[in-house]
Order: structure tokens, then C-alpha cells, then sequence
């Protein structure tokens, strides 16, 4: 099967304790490669934007607050089944119910601050993808 492209973002809970090399080893142990990475203070219209998909949702504002409360590391993944794969090693939205072994079970702090982001469907990874990086920023 060929490989295919995912988003991710290392995002401040994680950056604030050092961990972007710890969590970026997750995501290569789980078979998935770093093809564009960044380091990035997302302004309050980039984390809007963004997440604007949740605009509804009660947690918006805290989130938006949340991922603009320091820096992240916006990164392309790559890998076979590159979404799936990342979904798996991420764990559940909330650490509380992620599995053994996950970055979230490992490193969230909670429900919010749960350390990583992760594209839900190939057709999310390419709109969430071009949001960041422009197409010479990544070299597979
Ligand atoms: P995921 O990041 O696992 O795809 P969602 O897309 O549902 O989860 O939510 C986006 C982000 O919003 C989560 O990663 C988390 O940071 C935050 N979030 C989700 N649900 C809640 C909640 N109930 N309370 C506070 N923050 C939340
Ligand atoms: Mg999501």
C-alpha cells in the first residue's frame, strides 16, 4: 500500500515540558516519518481557524486560548495508513481513556491539554495540512 500524509501538532503542554523529542520518537516508533516539521506561536485567527469545526462546541474559547498559551511544532507525518496510524498512537481525547502506551496515556495532562493533535480522515490531513505548510516546506 502506498504511504500516505497526516497532521499532527506537539501542542503547548507538551512543548512547555520539553517533550517534542520524546513524542516525536512515538510517532517514528509507530512507523510514521517526519517530512515538514515546524516550530510555531499560533495567533488567536490561526487557532480559530483551525479549529473552526468546534466553533459550537462549549470548550471553543478555552481551546483556541489553550492552543495560542505558548509554542507548538506543527508537523506532516508520513507513513502507511499515515491517519490511522497516528490516531492509534495518540490514544483517546481524553488520557482518562486512552491505552497503555499512547502519547496521550503517557503525556496528557488532560482532557484539553492532551498533548497532541492528530488528523482525523485523509480528507482533513490535506485541508489541515495546507493550512500550515506550502508544498515546498515538505520533502518526503
Ligand atoms: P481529538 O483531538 O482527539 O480529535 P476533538 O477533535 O474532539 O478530539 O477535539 C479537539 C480538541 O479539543 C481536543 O484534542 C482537546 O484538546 C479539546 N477538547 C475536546 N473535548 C474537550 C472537552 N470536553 N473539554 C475540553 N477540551 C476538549
Ligand atoms: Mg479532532
Amino acid at each position: 500500500m502506498a504511504a500516505t500524509r497526516t497532521f499532527s501538532i506537539i501542542k503547548p503542554d507538551a512543548t512547555r515540558r520539553n517533550l517534542t523529542g520524546a513524542i516525536t520518537k512515538k510517532l517514528e516508533d509507530a512507523g510514521l516519518r517526519v517530512v515538514a516539521s515546524k516550530r510555531i506561536h499560533m495567533t488567536r485567527d490561526q487557532a480559530e481557524g483551525f479549529y473552526a469545526v468546534h466553533k459550537e462546541r462549549p470548550f471553543y474559547n478555552d481551546l483556541c486560548a489553550f492552543m495560542t498559551s505558548g509554542p507548538v511544532v506543527v508537523q506532516v507525518l508520513e507513513g502507511e495508513n499515515a491517519v490511522l496510524r497516528n490516531r492509534e498512537v495518540m490514544g483517546a481525547t481524553n488520557p482518562a481513556d486512552a491505552a497503555e502506551g499512547t502519547i496521550r496515556k503517557e503525556f496528557a495532562e488532560s482532557i484539553e491539554a492532551n498533548s497532541v493533535h492528530g488528523s482525523d480522515s485523509d480528507e482533513n490531513a490535506k485541508i489541515e495540512i495546507d493550512f500550515f505548510f506550502k508544498p515546498e516546506e515538505i520533502v518526503g
